[in-house]
């Protein structure tokens, strides 16, 4: 039963290394990311609203990403776990969480954070914004992004160290490389029975 927060900066590669390691524990990957693009993509109401920050790099505000993640919890195959990939990018959005899930008996089993340092993060998100021409791949929205992540995110890595749950995965190398690294960790995780679970 792995719960699991994937922490890091936009660039670090954390949408690829999401995506092996849900598959390989038969869990649902979480992008809040790819949410937000395909309701823009579906002129959904959920998706005009929250166009207009994306395109700047401004994160969403917190009450319509923090209900939509819940409701997105609240579905029948995160009952056997979940890799959360850009969620929680906030304090308020981190206490959020932690209350829907302590409220379910079901805390956080992990937060892997990939560290890469920030030049390394701009040459990637360049190499990146010529290959699939994402809209928020801009040098000015790819500097608000990494200044969101570093104001607003970076503070999550102290919530989460306080609680005991920040494992590093160096996010440098190949992608088979990291990925190794990140399951490596995960291996030393004890598992977590549903029992041991309730809050008391
Ligand atoms: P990502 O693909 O995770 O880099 O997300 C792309 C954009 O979606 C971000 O730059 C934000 O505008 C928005 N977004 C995704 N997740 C969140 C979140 N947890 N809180 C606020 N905004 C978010």
């Amino acid at each position: 039963m792995t719960r699991l927060v994937l922490l890091g900066p936009p660039g670090a590669g954390k949408g690829t290394q999401a995506a092996r390691i849900a598959t390989e524990h038969g869990i649902p990957h979480i992008s809040t990311g790819d949410i937000f693009r395909r309701n823009v993509a579906e002129q959904t109401d959920l998706g005009r609203r929250a166009q207009s920050f994306m395109k700047r790099g401004d994160l969403v505000p917190d009450e319509v990403v923090i209900d939509m993640v819940g409701d997105r919890l609240a579905q029948g195959d995160c009952a056997a776990g979940f890799l959360l990939d850009g969620f929680p990018r906030t304090v308020p959005q981190a206490l959020a969480l932690e209350d829907l899930l302590a409220d379910a008996g079901t805390p956080l089993t992990v937060v892997l954070r990939f560290v890469v340092d920030d030049d390394e993060v701009i040459d990637r998100l360049f190499r990146r914004a010529s290959i699939e021409g994402r809209e928020d791949d801009t040098e000015d929205v790819i500097r608000q992004r990494l200044a969101e992540y570093h104001g607003k995110t970076e503070p999550l890595e102290f919530f989460y160290t306080e609680r005991g749950l920040l494992r590093d995965v160096a996010a440098v190398g190949s992608v088979d490389e990291v990925t190794a690294r990140a399951l490596a960790v995960l291996r030393e995780i004890p598992p977590q029975e549903p029992s041991s679970e309730v809050q008391p």
